[in-house]
């Protein structure tokens, strides 16, 4: 549970980076390009971009200068009154990057809004329709969707959830995650342990009864809750497949993985699968303005438009006019620099790196992940894949010593969330347009 004694570092800080430490972090004054400065004098290379946020590096001129245009022009307007031109081209860029597949995009501030506004819609989406019963949602082990109260639910991260539990929607149904390093049986071919995973999926339909479920909700490749974790080829086709089977949505998390941070801009390029609602946040807008999207596809439109309804939704900040604009100036660099062709390539070389000099590590148990996206797990023991004590916070000081001389880096740092708190994790997903 948080708060609890081994949650936290020998300085009284958590050992999870996305909760209130105790003890003070370092000040950062200022960051340029890959680098932050430190009040004590400190450079440090960011590795990280936050938890895979930064995604252009900081102090870009080209999104102040859109900011600053956009807030002068206008700062602010209900989305309930107005609509804003900045927020429309944004959205437009969004249909366009899914060649049309979403119809319309809500604009919120964080992730974590973004899961909550999804879950939402998929239910109304069901009540639309005539079907009300669809009160269900299936989510798996090891996931992360946010922090507030439905996307907590949501997620199976233990630690995050831990005090909040009494006030967790019941109606939430979790199949095991899809991690191969911790799951694959011995001699167990891709296409078994896909098939294992679809009948996993079957069953908590039954579990949940098939035409109660509104949607099955995944990260692409898992983020913060297992450390880069992505699916076996082929994986996400199945699940689609049992979702279509039973008339559940599909909503796809890519808070943390999408917007270019696997090499494609969206992570279900790679699946084969396009989703029905999909999250975004972090990579939108780069950290230059808290800003997430809520993307819906045409399936759902359709009906809204059939019908004549709306979302029955909405927050103040909503499609807001300088956030949208950082967003479009953001999404505008990464297609202008043709950054997905470095992240592709950048990533080819860090995995090459990663492999060539851990793959010998006495406690190195699994290197995975995608374009600029990419986790180390620790293990104490290779063969058995027995974790360390988490009372170590192995993963914690990894990040403490990659901060110090003569690194000077800062990498995420996390311990797997799920069942027993399962393998240290670091995470390293740098700018887009990092070098060598
Ligand atoms: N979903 C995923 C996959 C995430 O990684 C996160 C944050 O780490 C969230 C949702 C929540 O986003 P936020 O912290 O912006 O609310």
């Amino acid at each position: 549970m948080l708060g609890a004694k081994e949650d936290r570092a020998p300085d009284g800080s958590t050992t999870d980076p996305d909760t209130e430490p105790i003890a003070a972090r370092p000040l950062v004054v200022a960051g340029q390009g890959n680098y932050l400065y430190l009040a004590d004098g400190r450079t440090i290379l960011d590795a990280c971009g936050g938890a895979a946020v930064s995604c252009l590096g900081h102090g870009v001129k080209d999104v102040i200068d859109a900011m600053t245009a956009q807030a002068s022009r206008i700062s602010y307007v209900s989305w309930s009154c107005f609509d804003n031109r900045t927020k429309l081209e944004l959205s437009n860029w969004l249909s366009e990057s899914s060649k049309g597949h979403f119809q319309k995009a809500y604009i919120t501030s964080s992730g974590s809004e973004a899961m909550e506004g999804a879950m939402k819609l998929a239910r109304e989406y069901f009540v639309w329709q005539g079907q009300p019963k669809r009160v269900n949602y299936i989510s798996r082990e090891e996931s992360y969707h946010g922090i507030t109260l439905g996307s907590l639910a949501l997620g199976g991260h233990l630690v995050r959830r831990g005090p909040f539990e009494p006030l967790l929607l019941p109606n939430i149904y979790r199949v095991p995650a899809c991690n191969i390093y911790r799951q694959r049986l011995p001699d167990e071919t891709d296409t078994h342990f896909i098939v294992r995973k679809a009948v996993e999926l079957e069953h908590a339909f039954h579990q949940a009864g098939p035409d109660t479920v509104a949607a099955f909700i995944a990260e692409p490749v898992v983020g913060a809750a297992s450390g880069c974790v992505p699916a076996v080829p082929g994986y996400f086709k199945a699940m689609k497949t049992v979702c279509d089977k039973y008339g559940a949505l599909l909503i796809l998390d890519e808070v943390m993985c999408g917007m270019g941070r696997t090499g494609t801009l969206h992570a279900w390029e790679q699946e084969g699968v396009m989703p029905d609602i999909q999250a975004l946040g972090k990579g939108l807008g780069g950290g230059y303005q808290p800003v997430s999207a809520i993307l819906v596809s045409g399936k759902i439109t359709q009906v809204m438009e059939a019908k004549g309804v709306a979302f029955t939704h909405g927050h103040t900040y909503q499609d807001h006019p300088v956030a949208c604009a950082a967003a479009l100036k953001v999404q505008q660099i990464i297609q202008r620099d043709n950054l997905l062709s470095n992240v592709q390539r950048q990533g080819q070389y860090l995995e090459k790196l990663l492999r060539t000099k851990l793959r010998d590590h006495p406690y190195v148990g699994d290197i995975r992940g995608r374009g600029l996206f990419w986790g180390i797990e620790f293990v104490r023991d290779l063969v058995t894949k027995e974790p360390f004590d988490p009372k170590l916070q192995l993963a914690y000081r990894i990040h403490e010593m990659a901060m110090s001389p003569p690194y000077n880096t800062v990498l995420y740092y996390g311990q797997g969330c799920a069942g027993n708190r399962k393998g240290d994790h670091v995470m390293i997903m740098p700018a887009y347009n990092v070098t060598e």
